[in-house]
């Protein structure tokens, strides 16, 4: 730290990125990526883009977002488009929370919530899990704070269902409730549907998981129209040009190529239950995920050495320290070939 830096940001952790190796060739199953490559429609559309690169892009990402709201069944108006989810989140945050609007979510979720909230100085409550790693909703219902619930959860990969959303949005009518979906695509419920009905609801996804755009940094948010507006003053007071041209053009390339993305989902469901499968022949216990990962321990090996002794031998996964969860390892779902090759590292390892 040097001493300029502001009094201010002195005690922030910042938040800590998967490891994204640059040199060996990992199977890479640490960061919750697709394994497949992103639309050909997509590449193409970003490629002829690239020409005209010396424009800014339009702050009003207007052709993405008729074609978003088109596919989502929304209004326009009801769409922001942003870099990454990440950065509608942080918006979320300065937007809807404060000192006297504290933000709540689980102990156990999106890494990125206390940074966001210690970022901008928010006062959080870290609710904890059932001892299953379920939600209690109650815990959230009528919570009078800002609600935080990545649906489904991470690094749980365990889904709310519609109706418990529900449960939360009509209890707390004072109140934003941010349904983070990031992992929706994958055999969870969607609530987008319920933003007519609810002012208090924001929806957040992703152009990274399910559409294998996570390089070019693509998300959103859903809400009635005077949410949005919120997060455009964030917006426009911080970065306009925050969705650059190459992005907006792959964007609208993958939306014309549906069919692709629902294709890819569906390997990925089928890939996760023929893994699951094999992970408990194995002695696995595994975590019931909605999510393109597995969130799963082994009674008699430890967390940090499944994952250290797979890197040794070339497979990255995900594994957290924090107390509660360090005997887990979080496993993306890649090819069926590439969760072969796990399976086969773990039964030499195991
Ligand atoms: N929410 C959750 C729950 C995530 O796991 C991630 C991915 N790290 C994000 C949001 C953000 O993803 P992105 O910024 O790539 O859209």
């Amino acid at each position: 730290m040097s001493r300029f830096l502001s009094e201010k940001f002195s005690a922030l952790t910042p938040y800590t990125p998967g490891e994204q190796p640059q040199n060996r060739k990992f199977i890479k199953l640490n960061t919750n990526e697709s394994p497949f490559p992103p639309s050909k429609k997509a590449v193409e559309c970003a490629n002829r883009e690239a020409e005209r690169l010396q424009l800014y892009s339009d702050p009003e990402c207007r052709a993405l977002t008729e074609k978003l709201a088109e596919s989502l069944g929304v209004k326009a108006s009801e769409l922001l488009l942003t870099n990454g989810s990440d950065e509608i989140l942080n918006f979320a945050f300065m937007a809807f929370c404060d000192d006297k609007t504290h933000a709540a979510f689980p102990d156990i979720t999106y890494g990125f919530y206390p940074v966001f909230a210690e970022l901008n100085r928010i006062p959080y409550v870290e609710i904890p899990l059932k001892d299953d790693f379920t939600i209690n909703v109650s815990d959230y219902c009528g919570i009078a704070k800002t609600v935080f619930i990545a649906n489904p959860n991470a690094p749980t990969g365990i889904a709310l269902s519609l109706a418990e959303i529900e449960e939360i949005l009509k209890s707390n009518p004072d109140n934003i409730v941010v349904v983070d979906e990031a992992y929706v695509d994958f055999g969870a419920e969607s609530c987008v549907s319920l933003i007519s009905k609810y002012d208090n609801l924001l929806v957040t996804q992703t152009f990274s998981k399910s559409r294998s755009m996570a390089g070019a940094r693509l998300g959103f948010g859903v809400a009635c129209q005077a949410l949005i507006q919120d997060l455009n003053t964030i917006k426009y007071s911080t970065n306009p040009y925050n969705v650059n041209r190459m992005t907006m053009a792959a964007g609208v390339g993958v939306l014309e190529d549906e069919e692709y993305t629902r294709c890819n989902c569906r390997i990925i469901e089928e890939n996760r239950e023929f893994t699951k499968n094999e992970l408990e022949r194995l002695g696995f216990e595994c975590l019931e995920s909605k999510a393109n990962f597995i969130f799963a321990k082994h009674p008699k090996a430890s967390g940090k050495m499944l994952y250290e002794t797979l890197k040794e031998k070339g497979i990255l996964i995900r594994h957290f320290d924090k107390p509660r969860i360090c005997e887990y390892n979080r496993i993306t779902i890649g090819t069926k070939e590439q969760m072969q090759a796990l399976i086969g590292a773990l039964e030499e390892i195991l």
